[in-house]
């Protein structure tokens, strides 16, 4: 497999053709994946937005206050109602609010970001990625691909990655039960996620601050064929942290 920064993209505005903008500077031929950085999809669906914006309830008053006295400096509560309105469910609220988004993705702040926003105060996530990466995939003139980024902390390990939240075209897995280990052993539950994988792959292109590459195109990844409808996030049936979360009393 190949991996190639797309170089020569612009700052993202409101309404900004993405798949224009990729294709202008690099050749893509069919089977290509393209993986996008949420941040300029946010920023093209008119996500990026001011402080002003927001009126805090009293609930992110409260949030904004107990921040303040943890970290010792004042807090916008604004910011807190912006986390507030974008997430469907609080899991964590101090020392980090860690939010389910209304998309089902679990992660810190509901991922709005106050880096690479352009010229406005925070950047929201899209309202839903996968959405947006079938929408931005049939705009392509080659049948590709379309996987959307965003960079995440992971519980239980130091630093971030990027990971996949929305993606369109490519299944979620590649499920190897029923296949075999060297010693020909059955594998009973491996299924390993290749959105995530690849997402991290293109995040070392993409770097996190100046560098200015929103998007990777991954070629000759031969991925086979896996079933599709696979999903990215945990039904909470399935999802036993979140349930002994929800059980949690700090
Ligand atoms: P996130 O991981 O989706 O939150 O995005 P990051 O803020 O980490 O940015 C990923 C990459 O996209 C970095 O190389 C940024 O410099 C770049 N980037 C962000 N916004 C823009 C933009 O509007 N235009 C261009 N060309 N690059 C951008
Ligand atoms: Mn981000
Ligand atoms: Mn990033």
């Amino acid at each position: 497999m190949e991996l190639f920064a797309v170089k020569g993209i612009p700052e993202i505005k409101p309404g900004g053709n993405i798949p224009y903008y990729i294709e202008k500077n690099i050749g893509l031929i069919d089977g290509d994946i393209i993986l996008i950085a949420s941040t300029i999809v946010s920023k093209s669906e008119g996500r990026a937005k001011n402080l002003s914006d927001f009126t805090p309830s009293e609930r992110a008053e409260s949030i904004a206050k107990s921040f303040e006295s943890l970290a010792n400096k004042p807090k916008d509560a604004r910011l807190a109602q912006a986390i507030l309105d974008e997430s469907s469910e609080i899991l964590i609220e101090t020392p980090f609010i860690l939010c389910r988004t209304h998309f089902g993705h679990i992660c810190v702040n509901a991922g709005i970001d106050r880096s690479n926003t352009g010229s406005h105060d925070i950047l929201l996530l899209p309202i839903d990625p996968s959405h947006s990466a079938l929408g931005l995939k049939k705009q392509f003139s080659s049948n590709v691909s379309v996987i959307i980024t965003d960079t995440c902390g992971r519980p239980f390990r130091y630093g971030q990655v990027g990971v996949a939240i929305g993606w369109a075209g490519i299944p979620a897995h590649r499920d190897w039960r029923g296949k075999y280990d060297l010693k020909g052993n059955e594998l009973e539950v491996t299924v390993q996620c290749i959105l995530d994988e690849l997402a991290s792959a293109a995040n070392l292109l993409m770097g996190e601050g100046d560098d200015g590459i929103p998007a990777v195109v991954v070629r000759d990844w031969d991925f086979g064929s896996f079933p599709e409808n696979q999903d990215l996030f945990r039904k909470l049936e399935d999802d036993v942290v979140r349930k002994a979360l929800h059980r949690w009393i700090p």
